[in-house]
């Protein structure tokens, strides 16, 4: 089988791919090595209020585009003491515009930071979420839903993984998610609970099967 991986991020492909290595049979191509052209409509897709709604609008886009069974996931950090935020608005959390990459990841570490000044380690809660999307030609879809708790520490800690992982720690491992391998990661993190759930799914045909366009939340 032959999946197109909706996402432009090498650091969550990378993730993705090691997740899916031990599928039999499953071929996963990038945007990028499908020859996708970006196309500026693409910022604009993720516009809904849930991760499944984003992950689904992404898939279905992408399938649209290029006829193959696509994957996309949509993720992000949920942090109790700021009622869940940033959420679904993870990647532009941090209210300065026109930063990417590192920069961009850097200044909403700040911002988190900052919006938890004053709160004390034990109200620091958090968990990342993934959502996992699958539409297959014909047009069934598929969900997988991962969460990973953690806690959000003052001082960043590791130079591994991206995002938020420095300040995310774990706090059965006792490290940050910088701080782990990448295998480590994978065994923990939102993205390996849901994409295991779906390799899973892959050996099932039907598991994780939703036909409506609201999708329910599958796997753990
Ligand atoms: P999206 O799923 O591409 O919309 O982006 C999710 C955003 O959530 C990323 O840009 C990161 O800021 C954050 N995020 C999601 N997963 C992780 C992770 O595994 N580590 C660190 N940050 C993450």
């Amino acid at each position: 089988m032959r999946i197109l991986l909706a996402t432009r991020s090498r650091h969550k492909a990378d993730e993705i791919r090691r997740i899916l290595a031990g599928v039999e049979a499953l071929e996963v191509i990038t945007l990028d090595e499908a020859g996708v052209p970006e196309a500026p409509e693409e910022e604009t897709i993720e516009a809904f209020e849930t991760f499944e709604e984003n992950a689904l609008a992404k898939a279905r886009y992408f399938h649209e585009r290029t006829g193959l069974a696509t994957l996309a996931d949509d993720s992000g950090i949920a942090v109790d003491a700021l009622g869940g935020a940033p959420g679904v608005r993870s990647k532009r959390f941090a209210p300065a515009r026109g930063l990417s990459g590192q920069a961009r990841d850097d200044e909403n570490n700040r911002y988190l930071l900052e919006r938890l000044e004053g709160i004390s380690p034990e109200d620091r809660t958090a968990r990342y979420v993934c959502v996992a999307v699958l539409v297959e030609p014909g047009g069934t879809v598929r969900v997988f839903r991962g969460e990973a708790p953690g806690i959000i520490v003052p001082g960043s800690r590791g130079d591994g993984g991206f995002g938020y992982d420095p300040f995310f720690y774990d706090l059965e491992l006792g490290r940050t998610f910088a701080e782990i391998t990448p295998e480590e990661k994978n065994a923990r993190s939102h993205r390996g609970k849901a994409f295991r759930a779906l390799a899973l799914a892959l050996e099932q045909p039907g598991a994780g099967a939703v036909s409506s366009s609201s999708p329910q939340g599958s796997g753990s």
